[in-house]
């Protein structure tokens, strides 16, 4: 018997809310205000905003920047909030140097970017503490019921919008508390996880309903859930850990980059995670590699400094110019301690049943394959080994065989195992079966599953609208 699981227990303690408003009084106070004028002030209104068109929720910029700008924050606020559900997570997360900020003109003629995101975080906290977010109040109750299979930011962008419109809302998730990646993925140094809670929060107090601790497929199944609902959104995002056929590397100390953020996280909330407590899954006054070179490697190696590690390396078998993280969090990373190895791949690990080092086969960048990337080539004969007792790997993600394991063969998948939907409406091939975030775009941005999110549940109410349209034609 599944039952509701209130995600009260989760709101920052109020200890917690009078810290955060001490730190955001410290942090932000008149020179932050002043900061963010000014910031503003330097958008030049150039008329051909690329940084609008390279927003993916095409967030009205300019025009918030410019009543920031001029001081009229509840403004600004307004019209940031209208198209983006979660602001204040956007401007802490979001690539900004391959989005928004990468596209400003400012930042096109050498002056450097406007800082769009820190803008975009500053208004929308000062909104929060200003009681200037308003409460999900639905005009009318309707009876249409929506399943959310996932509580991160795509399904809970769609409940928000699903839930303001009067729709009976339940999100579905295993984990223990609502956000996915944003609460247990993401580290707390770059996105506070009370930040996720409030919104958390806001969503329960709303009306929409959690069941946590629920894995669809094992404590309910698909099926149950299209009985019990008018529309379910899958929105499950990607798990599946990418591994490394390599000699040794079922060794002790060889870990997955999610199960490593994931205790991290848990540590912060103040979980005892037992893995952290044997040292498997902590970094503490260990040589550490992580092997990978996307975001989720940056998160790793920058944990891995704050948890006292001795040394930290990053394996990336490409150069810095073709890496797939950002650059930014690279410079970050280096800033913090971090060394990169670049042109470096792991071939295997030394030690017995725990590992003492990686094997490293240096690279070099041959022809381009056929996506345009210059491929690694294997240099011979330069192989050497990088001492290590912790080795985690961070090598990206790939989708669970959802059709099987929920025993829906007709949910059509493609032949990368992403679920198909209507890029439009998200619609899949079954009816009033919607899907939405990574599980169709394959590992993503917080920012993609807002908007798939948003547009997803946009989709289901015109055809709540429409059908409720043709009942009164009748
Ligand atoms: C380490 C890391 C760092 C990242 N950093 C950034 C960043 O800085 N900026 C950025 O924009 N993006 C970042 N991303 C990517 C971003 O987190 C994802 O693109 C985004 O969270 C995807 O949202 P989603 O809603 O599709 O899925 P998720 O956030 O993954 O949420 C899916 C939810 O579905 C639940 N679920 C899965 N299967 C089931 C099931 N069978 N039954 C019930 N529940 C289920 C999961 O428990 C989870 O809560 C990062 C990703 C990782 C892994
Ligand atoms: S949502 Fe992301 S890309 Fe869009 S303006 Fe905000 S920080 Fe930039």
């Amino acid at each position: 018997m599944l039952k509701f699981v209130s995600i009260e227990k989760e709101m920052p303690e109020k200890r917690d809310a009078d810290q955060r408003r001490e730190d955001f009084k410290e942090i932000y106070g008149e020179y932050a205000m002043e900061k963010a004028r000014q910031q503003a002030g330097r958008c030049s209104q150039c008329g051909v905003p690329y940084c609008q068109s390279h927003c993916p929720l095409h967030n009205n910029i300019p025009d918030w920047l410019k009543l920031t700008a001029e001081g009229r924050l509840q403004e600004a606020y307004e019209v940031s909030q209208a198209t983006n559900t979660f602001p204040e997570i956007c401007g802490r997360i979001c690539p900004q140097d391959r989005l928004c900020e990468g596209n400003c003109v400012i930042e096109q003629s050498g002056h450097g970017t406007v800082t769009i995101g820190s803008v975009e975080k500053f208004i929308t906290d000062t909104a929060w503490e200003e009681g200037w977010v308003k409460p999900i109040k639905p005009a009318e109750e309707r009876a249409e019921s929506v399943a959310i299979i996932g509580a991160g930011p795509g399904g809970l962008a769609a409940a928000d919008r699903l839930r303001r419109a009067g729709l009976q809302v339940t999100v579905y998730d295993r984990y223990d508390r609502a956000g996915g990646l944003m609460v247990y993925g993401i580290p707390g140094f770059k996105l506070e996880k009370d930040v996720v809670m409030r919104r958390n929060a806001q969503l329960e107090e709303g009306g929409v309903k959690f069941v946590l601790n629920c894995n669809v497929g094992e404590d309910i199944t698909f099926d149950e859930l299209r009985e019990q609902h008018d529309f379910v959104l899958i929105a499950t995002g990607v798990y599946k850990s990418r591994d490394l056929p390599a000699p040794g590397v079922g060794a002790k100390g060889i870990v997955r980059a999610i199960d490593y953020l994931t205790a991290s996280n848990r540590i912060g909330f103040g979980d005892t995670v037992a893995e952290f407590e044997s040292g498997e899954l902590n970094a503490e006054g260990k040589r550490v590699v992580v092997i990978g070179g996307g975001d989720t490697a940056m998160d790793c190696v920058r944990t891995a400094i704050r948890q006292g590690a001795t040394s930290v390396k990053c394996l990336y078998r490409r150069d810095r110019a073709n890496m797939p993280g950002s650059q930014r969090e690279v410079q970050n990373a280096e800033e913090e301690g971090v060394e990169f190895v670049w042109l470096s791949a792991p071939k295997g690990f030394t030690g017995g049943d725990a590992v003492e080092g990686v094997m490293v086969q240096k690279m070099r960048l041959g022809a381009p394959d056929a996506t345009g990337r210059q491929s690694p080539e294997v240099i011979e004969g330069a192989d050497y080994v990088e001492d290590a007792d912790l080795v985690i790997k961070a090598l990206g993600f790939e989708p669970e065989d959802l059709p099987s394991l929920w025993n829906v063969p007709e949910l059509e998948v493609t032949r990368w195992g992403t679920v198909k939907a209507d890029f439009r409406t998200h619609e899949t091939q079954i009816e009033n079966v919607y899907a939405v975030g990574d599980i169709v775009r394959g590992a993503s941005l917080v920012v993609w599953a807002i908007r798939d999110g948003r547009e997803a549940a946009d989709a289901i109410l015109d055809k709540v609208m429409a059908s409720a349209t043709d009942v009164a034609a009748e």
